[in-house]
């Protein structure tokens, strides 16, 4: 990995006063080449290198981090930075008025299906949106924005009486209100290619409704040609936002940095998988840890040390160093974990967990179990969490009719509890504390 390379590049640093351009030159070879790899584009990496560079030089080689982490932790927050601010808002306006929200990009990119996702995310967001069929170009399209319209349960808006685009649009957002919706999602036309005859229709479509937000749809796929057409729809457009689709699998995403260069707009989305519920929060520090290629790594312990109340981490780590941990303190470390994300992106961001977790279906469920436990454990006494192996029959009848569930779950949640006391308490001898104290300081 990078690290692992910047490592060695970067051994004979220690020791050394001061970070400069001669003793850090392999290691920022290495993140150049990281960074292409990753599909950012030739000139934002140059110009990016030679940020870093002037920033690092000079920078006391500090004594608690290892050179090559100190780079990387440089290079780390520049492309943050870069990447950021975060902004999710999709600027919703009351729900008496109707707010249209504007989607173009490329043929392919990912725009009806992204309609279909952000419909999804309003409507669990109680506000009614109005899918529109603004892609006449292909009678297919039509057909498959009805399709995405009944799986989430949205009304959708077609004509295919009309070749003109502009007028479905105009007459969508004049309807809107009627149909008792309260955003208005354009799905647009796309081409293989950028044209002036795509450009003009979309411009007429903006002129006309005046939609409060047009966000682009790009396909993380495809590098370079994600520049290229971002590059274009923003100066065509006015845009306010991005999505970037098809981030799953192991797009590294270097495209995101290029994309946020050229338009300045923020990466608001991304599109983590071809259905409905793949549609997920821009993180900046996420994907730079992506395109460095460490995993999300660096944002799992950010996040961990601005999250975790430090004390309570240490009282568990302690614990955890001891061999003690009881249900409580499962409990408590659920709470924290929990506020970083769905428990199995979570666990899959802790080294060695992800291969792990790779393929089986081992956490799933996890959430509602989760919340199940912890009725169940909080019907317990504070005995009987310290030490689960003397709740016997009616113990576990008490604490099943407090917690509403079978006697049985109670036994089945005490045998599971042991081996993961096990796995806890082997964790913590593993070092996972010891990152943790690491982030800390
Ligand atoms: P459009 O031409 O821009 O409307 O693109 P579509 O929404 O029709 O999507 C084109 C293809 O990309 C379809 O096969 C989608 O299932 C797929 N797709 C869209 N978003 C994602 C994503 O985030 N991940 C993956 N893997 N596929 C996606
Ligand atoms: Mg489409």
């Amino acid at each position: 990995s990078l690290q692992d390379g910047l490592g060695s590049a970067l051994k004979s640093l220690r020791g050394q006063g001061k970070l400069s351009e001669a003793n850090m030159r392999d290691g920022l070879k290495l993140i150049e080449r990281s960074l292409l790899e990753a599909d950012v584009s030739y000139e934002v990496t140059r110009t990016f290198m030679s940020r870093i560079t002037e920033q690092a030089v000079g920078e006391a080689v500090l004594k608690s981090l290892k050179p090559s982490e100190q780079v990387v932790g440089i290079v780390y927050k520049e492309l943050v930075d870069l990447m950021g601010p975060v902004d999710h808002s999709l600027h919703l306006k009351g729900k008496d008025e109707v707010t249209v929200l504007m989607m173009c990009g490329l043929q392919g990119s990912g725009k009806t299906t992204t309609c279909g996702k952000l419909g999804r995310m309003l409507i669990s967001r109680d506000r009614k949106p109005l899918l529109v069929a603004a892609d006449l170009q292909r009678p297919a399209a039509i057909d498959q924005l009805h399709v995405l319209g009944e799986q989430i349960g949205a009304p959708v808006f077609s004509d295919r009486t009309t070749q003109d685009p502009v007028a479905v649009c105009n007459n969508a957002v004049k309807e809107a209100k009627k149909l008792g919706a309260d955003t208005v999602i354009l799905d647009t036309a796309g081409r293989l290619h950028i044209d002036d005859e795509l450009m003009g229709q979309l411009g007429r479509i903006d002129k006309r409704c005046s939609p409060d937000q047009v966000y682009l749809v790009v396909d993380g796929m495809t590098g370079q040609d994600a520049v290229n057409s971002a590059k274009a729809f923003n100066d065509a457009l006015e845009l306010d936002g991005v999505i970037m689709t098809k981030l799953d699998g192991d797009t590294r995403g270097g495209a995101a940095i290029s994309v946020k260069e050229v338009t300045g707009v923020p990466l608001k989305y991304m599109g983590v998988g071809e259905h409905l519920e793949n549609l997920e929060e821009f993180h900046p520090d996420r994907m730079a840890g992506r395109i460095l290629g460490q995993g999300d790594m660096l944002s799992l312990f950010e996040k961990a040390q601005q999250e975790f109340d430090q004390d309570e981490a240490q009282r568990l780590e302690d614990q955890l160093q001891k061999g003690e941990f009881t249900l409580d303190d499962f409990l408590k470390q659920m709470r924290q974990i929990k506020r970083l994300g769905p428990i199995k992106k979570v666990m899959g961001m802790i080294p060695g967990m992800g291969a792990m977790l790779e393929g089986t279906d081992a956490l799933d469920g996890a959430e509602d179990d989760l919340k199940r436990l912890q009725g169940v454990i909080h019907s317990m006494t504070p005995e009987e969490r310290r030490t689960p192996k003397i709740i016997d029959a009616s113990r576990r009848r008490r604490i099943a009719a407090g917690s509403g569930v079978e006697p049985h779950v109670i036994g089945d949640l005490v045998k599971q509890f042991e081996p993961m006391q096990q796995m806890m308490t082997a964790m913590a001898g593993k070092g996972m504390g010891d990152r943790m104290k690491m982030v800390r300081q």
